[in-house]
């Protein structure tokens, strides 16, 4: 690890809606942190409104810290299928940036300094295995549950990058191959039954088939306006036909994770992302269903599911801690 003289390192967080910059200290706490809208150009634009925006973010916080940039570690995450070589070769969420280099659109506008890039989702589980959930443990399976699925992945305490760096794409684990098309091409894939929009869909179908009830009053009363909030909202309010939807959802999470389980053996599961009301019971809800689903599950030592230390600040600081491990 290294040492900067003040021992702040700057991580930024790029998702299809925000841009989240924090900086963290060397015990991984927050101690500054600016949220920016991601920028939505009206037709491409190769990435330049992002990477000014970031670049933006960086300067403010390096001010505010008085941290000069050349001797502080700076990582940014990305939503996206990341090539070792630092392109962002697919972001489904982020289309506008699909196919771009970050770090070489950042090194100009930060002055010559070259910026660690990485996956969100490997950035959060090196978050939540240095600093967060799943400190201690040496194999750990990080998902990110919010419009899709993401997957980050360590053994032995090392993130899994795979040949070309694609790893941890879990989302798109097929379950179901006649289930729902996926944006992907593919169908059934894992994060059309257990992310939010996974969610929102079951709640959809069960609201059309007459179930729902006290949701789609919530939705305005038309079944094909019910959202995953709906559901989680009725939930919390006791709903049982919310809370039961909410397992079935839960359920699919499991079964995710065995298949997972069933590759890598992890001792430590931590679910984390954007979807933080309903994450509570999918996790409660997955726990309860894991057991069973596991090749040998009683013969097994149990597989811990934790929510997220971090929350969705995850991904920013695992970029800052990556780039200060890689300095
Ligand atoms: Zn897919």
């Amino acid at each position: 690890m290294s040492s900067t003289p003040s021992g702040v390192a700057l991580g930024i967080d790029v998702g299809g809606t925000k841009v989240l910059g924090v900086a963290v200290d060397e015990a991984g706490d927050i101690v500054a942190r600016i949220l920016e809208p991601t920028p939505q150009p009206p037709r491409p634009d190769h990435g330049a409104s992002l990477a000014d925006v970031v670049a933006s973010v960086v300067h403010r916080l390096s001010e505010q810290q008085g941290v000069p940039l050349r001797q502080t570690p700076l990582g940014v995450g990305l939503p996206g299928m990341m090539r070792r070589d630092g392109i962002l070769v697919f972001a489904p969420n982020l289309p506008s940036a699909s196919g771009i280099d970050l770090a070489a659109l950042l090194e100009p506008r930060l002055g010559g300094i070259r910026a660690v890039v990485a996956n969100d989702a490997d950035c959060a589980a090196l978050a939540e295995h240095r600093f967060g959930a799943a400190a201690g443990h040496d194999s750990v399976v990080m998902i990110t549950l919010g419009t899709g699925i993401g997957g980050g992945i360590l053994i032995d305490g090392q993130l899994v990058r795979g040949g070309s760096g694609f790893a941890g794409e879990v989302g798109h684990m097929v379950l179901d191959v006649a289930g729902p098309l996926c944006p992907c091409g593919s169908r059934g894939c894992w994060e059309r039954f257990a992310s939010g929009s996974g969610l929102g869909r079951l709640a959809r179908e069960a609201a059309m088939a007459g179930r729902l009830r006290l949701v789609v009053d919530a939705a305005g009363g038309d079944p094909e306006a019910v959202r995953g909030e709906h559901v989680t909202g009725a939930a919390l309010d006791g709903d049982p036909e919310a809370l039961a939807l909410l397992d079935e959802v839960g359920w699919w999470l499991a079964r995710g994770i065995a298949n997972l389980v069933c590759v890598l053996d992890p001792s430590c599961v931590v679910v984390g992302g954007g979807m933080t009301d309903a994450a509570g019971f999918l996790v409660d809800s997955a726990r309860r269903h894991l057991g069973g689903l596991l090749e040998a599950g009683e013969l097994r030592t149990a597989v811990t599911v934790l929510s997220a230390f971090f929350g969705a600040d995850a991904g920013a600081v695992g970029a800052a801690l990556l780039a200060r491990e890689a300095s």
